[in-house]
């Protein structure tokens, strides 16, 4: 059974390596789109089992449909959506029906909700008009039957009475706000242009509308020295979200802060320091009950292409590389606890943990053994949750 679970998140890592889902299935058109169907489908199960990894809860299948930069006021310090998304052209309603189709007609074990998701720009930003075709569209698949659901991303200072009243006859059941940091001077660097109060009542106000409320956080911002994350995530934690996303800073090509970087003003986390960073700000969520729902940009064709990404921490594998060093910790902290120095010992650990407990290419395995001088072994056990380690 061990060995299952390590093939099947090895598979998921080489997919991740190799792009998006949605990026296999365009290196596949024509002769080739049965091959890049079977590619999809696969992928989509098992990016399904990828994120998640603390929680044994269904995982919800997110149809995403990308709207990069659309509603968007100006363009913040670290961002260029179409790098991330690989989109380069506004998309259209019926670009947006296509792709919810393209989802829909792949076979999937996920016994989750299905959610259709709006992300890559500012939603509720958008021309009123153009967010109601967007509903209607995303409500029609409602009504149908087809998707359960209806979540889109958008920035803390377009939440008020007044622009949650276009959601009322629409099945949005969650809501994400962009807060990336509850530092006044993080935001201003970052040139937000929203405030920390916008944020608190933004989050409040969402949920005394009963909406599902997801808040994303980013790490290595200007002006962020580390402290300031901490003390983001704890603020985040105050505002009882569902969920949160943790994003660390990468500089990407035409975004404003690469102009920053290539003068010298800006200076990138390294990918160890990220993950040591995103591993203490996840900890502050998972100690309160929070749910980390990812850790890092996903990849895909657009950020691995040259050039794209300038520098910072960016790995198409960087929330696994989290979760293995929150792991190693715990594992450590286990030792330390029972005064164990040698000999062979084996951790329990949900099945769906073992790569996680295991490290990327075995690195927890190795560090246990040739730094602590014990004979680690892995074994799965069901009875676990997803982010415990037993021993014995
Ligand atoms: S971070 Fe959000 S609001 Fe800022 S430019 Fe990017 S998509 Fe637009």
């Amino acid at each position: 059974m061990a060995g299952c679970s390590i093939a099947r998140a090895d598979f998921l890592l080489s997919m991740q390596k190799g792009g998006s889902a949605a990026n296999l299935w365009y290196r596949f058109p024509g002769s080739g789109g049965l091959l890049g169907l079977i590619v999809l489908a696969v992928s989509v199960f098992f990016r399904e089992k990828e994120t998640h990894l603390h929680t044994n809860q269904p995982k919800p299948f997110v149809i995403p449909i990308f709207l990069p930069h659309a509603g968007c006021p100006h363009q913040c310090v670290f961002c260029n959506q179409r790098a991330i998304t690989g989109a380069h052209r506004p998309f259209s309603t019926e670009d947006a029906r296509a792709e919810v189709e393209r989802y829909l007609a792949f076979p999937r074990k996920s016994t989750g909700q299905t959610i259709i998701s709006f992300y890559g720009g500012n939603f509720l930003g958008i021309a009123r008009s153009r967010i109601q075709d967007l509903l209607f569209l995303a409500a029609d698949y409602v009504g149908q039957g087809r998707a359960d659901g209806i979540r889109f991303s958008t920035r803390p200072d377009t939440i008020d009475a007044q622009s949650l009243s276009l959601l009322d006859s629409h099945p949005v059941k969650t809501v994400e706000l962009g807060v990336q940091s509850m530092d006044a001077r993080v935001l201003e660097l970052s040139k937000r242009g929203h405030t920390t109060r916008d944020t608190v009542a933004a989050a409040r106000l969402l949920r005394e509308q009963s909406y599902e409320v997801g808040l994303q956080m980013m790490v290595g911002l200007p002006g962020d020295e580390g402290l300031q994350s901490l003390e983001t995530a704890q603020r985040i934690v105050d505002l009882a979200p569902d969920f949160v996303r943790i994003y660390p800073t990468v500089v990407l090509e035409k975004s404003p802060l690469a102009d920053l970087w290539r003068a010298g003003q800006y200076q990138a986390l390294t990918l160890e320091r990220a993950v040591d960073l995103c591993n203490d700000v996840s900890g502050i969520f998972y100690d309160a009950g929070i749910p980390v729902v990812r850790m890092g940009l996903a990849a895909s064709e657009s950020l691995d292409a040259d050039g794209a990404v300038l520098a910072g921490p960016y790995h198409p594998a960087f929330g696994h590389l989290v979760m293995s060093a929150r792991f190693l910790d715990k594992a450590r902290a286990l030792l330390r606890q029972k005064g164990i120095s040698q000999g062979q010992v084996v951790f329990r650990v949900h099945p769906g943990s073992v790569s996680a407990m295991r490290g990327q290419q075995n690195a927890n395995m190795q560090i246990l053994e040739s730094l602590l001088g014990i004979r680690p072994r892995v074994r799965e056990d069901v009875c676990l949750e997803r982010d415990q380690v037993a021993l014995g």
